[in-house]
């Protein structure tokens, strides 16, 4: 215990660590005298790939030369540009092609899903969400709620038992058996952002379809950090940003998730332009509208390259190096910061991401008794970037792309020293 716990096994970790190379393949900000920041909040916006600019460049370099004719003569004409990101994207989230494009931004594409998923009735009409929601998922489904004439009450909350932080699924259970003929919708994240909790995803629409729900899915906390299998989980919809773990830069478009099951149904309700309509004849432009299948068929507008070419410069390497090795050192990186944590002995401390590695991605909430955003001021001051949440918690995510072990060494020591 006393040699895991020093700077000599954290070094030799990353000695050992074959993934250790990756570090040196992204930016990693600075203070003012040039030592690293120990960047823990991937999970709000993820490094940058030192490729992305090269991507972007290439972008800007084929505007410049051929203008309009970019759409068909650049390197990577623009025409298709979203399709060299779906393969890619769709492995990482468990999901086929055919059903999952990049497009918009997260909440754009959860509104636009629920225009198609969320379809109540005057008897069938309430929306689950976690107690913990991201408020903008929050916000999100009470505006639908209000939109179709219910009240932003209609919500029901799926909620932590008293003294505990983390959702059990048989709460669920009881919540869908008890209510569920009243229900609508579920919109669960996947992963909490507070609690780092990674859910069944499976389970949930097991749970949900029982009593006829449609299942959707907030993947934000998920993509790129977890394996969600969004294909074999069932559920109807899932919509993720691609800033967070995905690297892909401040307000970058989003993920779509739509099930192989709706691929086909072209009588679902939903809003149109001229991007989900059949590519053959797009341009015909006086065709009636006619819909793509699969999730394509959600799109609306042409979309922006540049955030595409940053996308794909993170994407590709994703595909180099694959989920399952970053899952691998993710489970290791994280045991070893709980270990660590562990070891500081405080009672003041507590760890509320669930304990098994198959329930979390990487990130750690640590709950700091009495703390204030003082403790989080003081982190900040020793280049620790963490994340504050109230009333007392400290989001930190060591991304297996990025973060070292060492990071996360001098990480518990600095804080370990901090509450003393
Ligand atoms: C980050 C995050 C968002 C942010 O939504 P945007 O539309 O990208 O601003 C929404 N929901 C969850 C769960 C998030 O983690």
């Amino acid at each position: 215990m006393q040699y895991q716990n020093s700077l000599t096994f954290a070094k030799q970790q990353d000695k050992e660590d074959k993934l250790s190379y990756l570090r040196n393949r992204f930016h990693i900000p600075k203070d003012k005298n040039g030592h690293e920041w120990l960047y823990f909040t991937g999970n709000s916006l993820g490094l940058q790939p030192k490729s992305t600019k090269e991507y972007i460049n290439q972008e800007l370099e084929d505007w410049a030369n051929l203008g309009v004719e970019g759409h068909f003569e650049a390197k990577n004409p623009w025409l298709n540009y979203h399709e060299y990101l779906t393969d890619k994207m769709a492995k990482i989230v468990g999901a086929k092609p055919i059903e999952t494009v990049i497009m918009n931004t997260l909440t754009t594409n959860l509104h636009l899903l629920m225009v198609s998923f969320y379809r109540p009735t005057k008897t069938k009409y309430k929306i689950v969400i976690e107690s913990d929601a991201f408020p903008s998922d929050r916000y999100a489904v009470q505006s639908q709620l209000e939109f179709h004439g219910f009240s932003k009450d209609d919500v029901i909350e799926w909620k932590p038992r008293k003294n505990e932080e983390l959702l059990r699924i048989e709460d669920l259970e009881e919540i869908i058996a008890t209510q569920g003929n009243e229900i609508a919708l579920l919109l669960i994240g996947g992963v909490n952002y507070y609690t780092g909790q990674f859910l069944d995803l499976k389970k949930i629409a097991e749970i949900g379809h029982s009593k006829d729900c449609v299942v959707g899915i907030d993947l934000a906390h998920g993509a790129g950090n977890v394996d969600p299998n969004l294909h074999d989980s069932g559920v109807d919809f899932a919509a993720w940003c691609t800033y967070k773990y995905l690297n892909s830069g401040p307000g970058s478009l989003a993920g779509l998730f739509v099930h192989e099951k709706h691929a086909k149904n072209k009588e679902l309700p939903r809003f149109a332009g001229w991007w989900n309509h059949n590519k053959a004849t797009r341009f015909n432009m006086r065709q009636p509208f006619d819909v793509l299948e699969g999730a394509e068929g959600w799109q609306l507008s042409n979309p922006p390259i540049l955030s595409m070419a940053a996308i794909k410069a993170s994407l590709d390497l994703f595909d180099e190096v694959g989920m399952d090795s970053l899952r691998e050192k993710s489970e290791k990186l994280t045991g070893y910061f709980e270990f660590l944590i562990n070891e500081m002995g405080s009672n003041d401390i507590k760890i509320i991401t669930p304990k098994n590695p198959k329930e979390r991605g990487c990130q750690l909430s640590i709950q700091v008794k009495n703390a204030d955003k003082s403790l989080h001021q003081k982190l900040t001051k020793k280049n620790i970037i963490t994340d504050w949440r109230e009333p007392d918690v400290i989001r930190c995510a060591p991304v297996p792309m990025y973060t070292s072990f060492e990071d996360v060494y001098h990480m518990v020591s600095i804080l370990n020293k901090l509450l003393k």
